[in-house]
């Protein structure tokens, strides 16, 4: 049978749908999640339904966002999933998860086996609501989860590292082979548990700033910040936070960078 071909259905890469059909990699996945009965639970992508039955199974509602129109539609109609489900048939990326959390009366507890093309973009639009999000569980590029869990003077430590863990803690769940998947893709994945913060332990004043100063540092990574955010710093707002300006990019914590957000004043 055509690989691309999944209980009828045909993957359309470009919503980058690689399906689940590993029995013991969906039940782990469902028991990391430990979906209750009452929580606001939300799945992202929920295809063909492979982490969305044993959900439904363990509770009366949850809600699905879901952008290709059959799949949605064959959800609807899905026998057992019934009247379980509200479906959201839109693009995740232009949903108001504060809406959506305020209609809920309680932050959101989202979990998926993200479209891999969009899953960066994505969490970057799900930080912007951290507030209104109790937990994530998601399924990643396991490249991905190594750079959201890295810490400094690792290689894989980064911008996403960064911004990541200022608004969430991150715990990698579960390592996932290519042969769970159909289609298989090409690289290992993984699954991550994000939590937001109960208070952001390092807040800055404008968090696009730290973005600004971060893909400045990194994008420069080989240089020191001295160079890399020369334009942004002097010598003596380095010295003033206790930042050795020798430094490169990797070097720094978190906190550190946060600091530097803090510091920086628009010219
Ligand atoms: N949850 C299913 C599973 O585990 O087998 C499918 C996972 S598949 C990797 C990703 C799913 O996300 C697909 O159903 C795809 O149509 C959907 N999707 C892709 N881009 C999306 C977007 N921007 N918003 C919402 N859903 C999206």
């Amino acid at each position: 049978m055509n690989n691309r071909v999944h209980q009828g259905h045909f993957a359309r890469k470009r919503f980058g749908q690689n399906f689940l059909h590993d029995d013991y990699i969906i039940e782990s996945i469902v028991a990391a999640i430990q979906p209750k009965n009452g929580q606001a639970l939300v799945e992202i992508g929920p295809g063909l339904a492979a982490l969305t039955l044993p959900v439904a199974r363990q509770v009366d509602h949850l809600t699905v966002i879901e952008i290709d129109r059959d799949l949605a539609a064959r959800l609807a109609t899905h026998p057992k999933l019934g009247d379980k489900l509200t479906i959201i048939q839109q693009d995740a990326m232009t949903i108001n998860f504060d809406e959506l959390a305020k209609q809920a009366g309680q932050p959101l507890r989202i979990f998926g086996n993200l479209p891999y093309n969009i899953s960066t973009p994505l969490m970057f639009h799900l930080f912007s609501y951290y507030d209104a999000i109790a937990d994530m569980h998601f399924m990643l590029q396991k490249e991905v989860v190594n750079r959201l869990v890295a810490a400094p003077n690792s290689k894989a430590y980064g911008r996403l590292s960064v911004m990541a863990q200022y608004y969430c803690q991150i715990i990698p769940v579960l390592e996932v082979p290519p042969t769970a998947f159909k289609p298989a893709p090409k690289v290992d994945s993984a699954v991550v548990r994000l939590a937001p913060h109960a208070m952001i332990p390092n807040p800055v004043k404008d968090i696009k700033v730290l973005g600004h100063i971060t893909t400045q540092a990194f994008n420069q990574r080989r240089k020191t910040i001295r160079n890399s955010l020369g334009q942004l710093f002097t010598a003596e707002q380095f010295d003033s936070l206790n930042i050795d300006a020798n430094l490169r990019a990797e070097n720094l914590s978190v906190a550190q960078y946060c600091a530097l957000a803090n510091a920086y004043i628009p010219a």
